[in-house]
Order: structure tokens, then sequence, then C-alpha cells
């Protein structure tokens, strides 16, 4: 039913998965208070399941987000990262 619901698609990085591939996860985290119902369940992938582990999308987002800029930096230098930091902000 899940897997239907959403098409196959995981709803956190829109990657199309299989259904032998997909994970259910928590939408609202049982540690946040989520239950354990049909409305609380989406499909992911194994990986964004995983690291998503007990956090809402939104932290979520914002921890990837983190280790993106953590990993620009490292790989292509300060200088690239902030212009590239400052394009975006210009979209
Ligand atoms: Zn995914």
């Amino acid at each position: 039913m899940i897997y239907k619901k959403y098409h196959g698609i995981c709803q956190i990085c829109g990657t199309e998965i299989s259904y032998e591939e997909m994970t259910i996860d928590h939408i609202i985290p049982l540690d946040a208070g989520g239950k354990n119902e049909l409305a609380n369940y989406q499909c992911t992938c194994r990986v964004c399941n995983s690291m998503k582990g007990t956090m809402m999308l939104e932290d979520f987002y914002m921890h990837i987000t983190e280790v993106f800029w953590y990993l620009t930096e490292k790989k292509c230098g300060k200088e690239f990262t902030e212009k590239l930091y400052r394009l975006i902000q210009n979209l």
C-alpha cells in the first residue's frame, strides 16, 4: 500500500526504487511522538532511511546541507565554496 501510494519513489531523494529496495520511514519519528499508523509512513530507499534515522525531515535536510558544505570546502577549498554559496543565494 505504501509503495503504491508513493509510486515507488523515495520521498527523501526522489529516486525510483523497486519494491524490494523500499524501506518504510516514519515521517514523524516514534521518538518525536509519531505513531505507528499508515498516515505516518512513507516510502524511502535504504540509504535515505538509514541516514535520516530518527530525525525529522527538516532536521535531516539541514544535516545533509551542512555535510555538503563541509565536504565541498574540504575538497574544493574555501574560495570556491564561498563563490558557490553566493551563487546559490542569488537563485
Ligand atoms: Zn532516497
